[in-house]
């Protein structure tokens, strides 16, 4: 018997992709797949650009070269900005939603988080 290792993907992953736009590989996030789980286009969270994502660019996932500061909600972030979650990992902040919450990009998926939230007694 063999083990089928088909890598199946749903929308809101991370992958790593080259941006043209942007001109380096970096983190892209899912916008949509095939019937298979098969990664069929992707968004750059940077620059907004939705690209066709071919098998052969799949998964080469880096640890990011730059290491954020661990995340503190008390923190105001700005996009683009790195940041390192307790639970999630590194991750880089790829927009503010509203004033005090952000979408993070992590090395698996995009998640929100809450920011410029000070501790109150
Ligand atoms: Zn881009």
């Amino acid at each position: 018997m063999e083990k089928l290792e088909k890598q199946t993907y749903t929308v809101g992953e991370r992958v790593e992709k080259f941006c043209a736009p942007c001109g380096e590989e970096r983190g892209h996030v899912v916008a949509s797949i095939t019937k298979r789980g098969q990664i069929a286009r992707v968004s750059c969270p940077q620059c907004g650009t939705r690209s066709t994502f071919k098998n052969g660019d799949a998964g080469v996932r880096r640890s990011p070269a730059k290491a954020g500061a661990p995340y503190d909600r008390a923190r105001t972030y700005r996009a683009g900005q790195s940041l390192t979650h307790p639970v999630f990992g590194e991750g880089e902040v790829t927009a503010v939603i509203e004033p005090q919450k952000i979408d993070v990009l992590f090395p698996d998926r995009m998640r929100r988080l809450i920011h410029a939230r000070p501790q109150q007694g």
